[in-house]
């Protein structure tokens, strides 16, 4: 790390910034070891994932080292009244994470770099190397990418990996694995007055901003504004499933929570895999563009507990999983690798994810004609 220029001053840290570990009570070891499982299940249950399980084996595991490289550093951040991002929230805007943030390319380009190895190695081949190659000549400079991914904007990182003939998919993905783990503990700083934890949202259950977030209801993340990888059914906890705050084990599906809101809601709790966040938002509406009734449609996946809704009105879907406590942060990927069977089956019959809602987008963001990544049928 020490051959990477440092292109960024080391980010001051908010005096009174908590350097919460977002690791602590969960150790590495301890994730790796409950994925590890789940992706020996997977390779047995279907065959033909066996490489994308490799990859992701190691895709995860660096992941996780990164995340403890940022714990050993302050929070690059600086502080923001709670009023007002309680007040972006409640105009149907995410408070964002990039505001005041200074990404540490020094800390990251090393990651982003790895994951494009990774990438090259597990399959990507060419257009992996290729990528590393234009960040390495500074054609897309790494610290601009962070940022940008930091602060979702899609069209500009796609705009750019054009431009220098590198894949744009490909671009977004790695810069959002290689910001993520700091994502996901920028929110947990930013959104500290509203932590859904029981212990520590006791002294908060009535701020402001713990109001905004439980009332948000919107199908984007609260945090960062990314479509949520998932919703997880049932979860009757208020939790928000990283570690740190509740470990990796089932505990926390106790129902305790902090409002009447959170246990009204506690059927549906959407997950952003990019930051971790988990909100609640009421079933029986699409969440990318708020149709119901006859033109939402299930279908099941494997086994009762998976299934997609599908909207027949803007072609979205949405998987969703029954489960217990929220899932950690970490092993979303995994979670979501594991109902790839629901998204090939949505695919099939037409249906697609939206692409990133911009900043300035309208709210609510039904994604226009054509713009979702399959058209509707019929
Ligand atoms: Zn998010
Ligand atoms: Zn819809």
């Amino acid at each position: 790390m020490a051959l990477v220029s440092r292109r960024l001053r080391r980010p001051r840290a908010w005096p009174g910034a908590p350097r919460r570990a977002i690791l602590a009570g969960v150790t590495r070891e301890e994730l790796l070891a409950a994925a590890e499982p789940r992706w020996r299940a997977l390779r047995e249950r279907r065959a033909e994932l066996g490489g994308a399980v490799d990859m992701q084996r190691v895709l995860v595991t660096r992941g996780l080292d990164l995340g403890a490289a940022l714990d050993r550093q302050p929070l690059p951040v600086a502080p923001r009244p709670a009023g007002a991002l309680a007040a972006r929230l409640a105009g149907g805007e995410p408070v964002g994470l990039d505001e005041g943030v200074e990404v540490d390319a020094a800390l990251l380009g090393p990651y982003l770099l790895g994951f494009c190895d990774d990438l090259a190695a597990g399959g990507a081949g060419a257009p992996a190397r290729h990528l590393r190659e234009v960040l390495e000549r500074g054609e897309i400079d790494v610290g601009s990418l962070l940022a940008a991914s930091l602060g979702r904007r899609q069209a500009a990182i796609r705009t750019r990996a054009v431009h220098v003939g590198v894949s744009p998919d490909l671009t977004w993905v790695v810069a959002e694995m290689a910001v993520g783990p700091l994502a996901c503990r920028l929110r947990q700083h930013v959104l500290a007055e509203a932590d859904p934890d029981p212990e520590r949202a006791a002294a908060d259950a009535g701020s402001e901003l713990a109001a905004a977030l439980r009332s948000w209801g919107r199908g984007y993340c609260p945090a960062c504004g990314s479509w949520p990888a998932l919703a997880e059914l049932g979860a009757g906890d208020p939790g928000d499933g990283d570690p740190g705050d509740r470990g990796a084990d089932d505990r926390g599906a106790d129902g305790a929570g902090d409002g009447d809101a959170d246990r009204a809601d506690a059927g549906r709790r959407l997950r952003c895999s990019f930051c971790g966040a988990g909100w609640p938002c009421a079933p029986g509406a699409c969440i990318y563009c708020g149709a119901g009734g006859e033109g939402l449609l299930a279908a099941a996946g494997a086994g009762e507990a998976q299934r997609a809704e599908l909207c027949r009105s803007c072609g979205g879907y949405l998987k969703c999983v029954a489960g217990g406590a929220p899932a950690p942060f970490e092993l979303l990927p995994v979670i979501d690798l594991e109902t790839s069977d629901l998204d090939a089956g949505a695919m099939e019959r037409g249906y697609g994810r939206p692409s990133m809602r911009e900043a300035d987008a309208p709210a609510p963001p039904c994604p226009p004609a054509g713009e979702a990544d399959n058209p509707p049928p019929g």
